[in-house]
């Protein structure tokens, strides 16, 4: 039987998946959190059990390596000539990634190349891809790039209007994020709407701690609200989305905040929900304050759907027209007051909601009525699928 293993490897943890393939059964999934930070915490859920453990992990090797031994030792994998592939998740992809590419020399170089484009991740995701290629070198090794999907937009989409020459000289452009889980919802959706994804006019909206909205046309993304990096876009849990970059400058100037680094840090970590309200950075607390009369957190939760319809308003207008909304990743899955404020804000579109429908929960389902004009449908997001996926068929193209 043959496994594929998803991975995302992050600065002190590591997240997989393994699935058997072609069948895309699920046989084990876990996360192994505080490596090099002591008392690492192990578990794997696996045949409707869960292994749980605390013991130091000083280093991704280590963790790999136990990994593959707990596998084999909770039986979950006999042999490891069984695991044909391992498909990592990168964050950041610049020019390079346009698809799921097996890693070569050129690939991990590039991967540690623009590194400081995502400094946070980027580095681990490279170190995840070094230990599993040492460890499991008879493993297929392939990259599935968050950036990748987005690389199809035109340029007038992506380039900012500064100076031409940042983007020749410093490769400054919007590359996106979330693409896996942007080109999934959305195939999904066309086979719910059953109709070709390149016949329609899509906007998908990943909104979870960090939140991306795209627009998919033509059966590509077509523009997308997440910039250069991350940071841009929508109000998210911590990060503050668009900002009037002068305002950095102005705050420096009156106050404490003295390096460039700091302001960018305090847009990342202590921004959005979390800086509007002072309650929380879950959307669930917002909601639950909001409802108790918070109006800081009430003013959070309008200011987040207000930028959810601003962007599905301004890819309607760049698309010229749209044939249906996607909600999904924590929020947009589990929010029914998210997505029903959304959707009355765009009754102007022929947008009516199925209450009932939007009251269920954990299932792909639309959430606007049949006679809506615009469909709206919540579907639930799986990008370790997409990566297994995307490993199992460049396994099998080059063996
Ligand atoms: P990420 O992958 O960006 O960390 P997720 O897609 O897992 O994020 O989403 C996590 C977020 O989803 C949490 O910050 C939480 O606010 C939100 N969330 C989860 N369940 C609910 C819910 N029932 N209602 C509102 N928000 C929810």
């Amino acid at each position: 039987m043959e496994k594929v293993i998803a991975i995302n490897s992050g600065s002190s943890s590591l997240k997989f998946k393994l699935f058997e393939m072609p069948e895309e059964k699920v046989l084990a999934s876990g996360l192994m959190e505080r490596i090099g930070l002591g008392d690492s915490i192990i578990t794997i859920k696996y045949d409707g059990q869960k292994y749980e453990n605390v013991q130091d992990l000083n280093d991704h090797e280590q963790a790999v390596n136990l990994l593959l031994q707990l596998l084999e030792e909770l039986n979950i994998i006999q042999d490891f000539s069984e695991l044909t592939g391992v498909g990592h998740r990168v964050v950041a992809g610049g020019e390079y990634f346009t698809k799921p590419t097996l890693v070569d020399d050129q690939a991990l170089a590039e991967i540690d190349r623009i590194s400081d484009m995502a400094p946070l991740h980027n580095p681990a995701n490279s170190l995840g891809i070094k230990v599993f290629k040492r460890l499991l070198p008879q493993a297929a090794s392939v990259v599935v790039v968050d950036t990748a999907f987005h690389q199809t937009m035109p340029k007038e989409n992506y380039i900012y209007s500064v100076p031409y020459e940042w983007y020749k000289k410093y490769g400054v452009r919007r590359y996106g994020a979330h693409g896996t889980s942007h080109e999934y919802v959305a195939g999904e959706a066309a086979k719910m709407l059953g109709k070709p994804l390149a016949d329609l006019k899509l906007v998908t909206c990943h909104l979870g701690a960090g939140a991306s909205i795209t627009a998919i046309k033509d059966g590509k993304s077509f523009d997308t609200s997440m910039g250069f990096t991350p940071l841009a876009g929508v109000t998210m849990a911590t990060r503050s989305g668009d900002v009037d970059t002068s305002l950095l400058s102005y705050v420096m100037n009156h106050s404490d905040i003295k390096d460039i680094n700091e302001m960018v840090d305090i847009l990342n970590h202590q921004s959005g929900l979390t800086g509007i309200s002072g309650v929380s950075a879950d959307m669930r607390d917002i909601i639950a304050a909001a409802e108790e009369g918070n109006e800081r957190a009430q003013l959070a939760f309008d200011i987040f759907i207000k930028n959810v319809v601003r962007y599905i308003g301004q890819y309607t207008a760049e698309m010229g027209g749209i044939d249906g909304i996607v909600f999904t990743a924590g929020i947009g899955e589990n929010s029914q007051p998210v997505r029903s404020a959304i959707m009355k804000r765009l009754a102007y579109m022929g947008i009516t909601e199925d209450e009932k429908e939007n009251a269920t929960f954990g299932k792909n389902t639309f959430v606007s009525t049949e006679n809506s004009k615009v469909k709206v449908l919540r579907i639930m997001t799986d990008e370790e699928l997409v990566i297994a996926r995307s490993t199992y068929k460049l396994a099998h193209e080059n063996k």
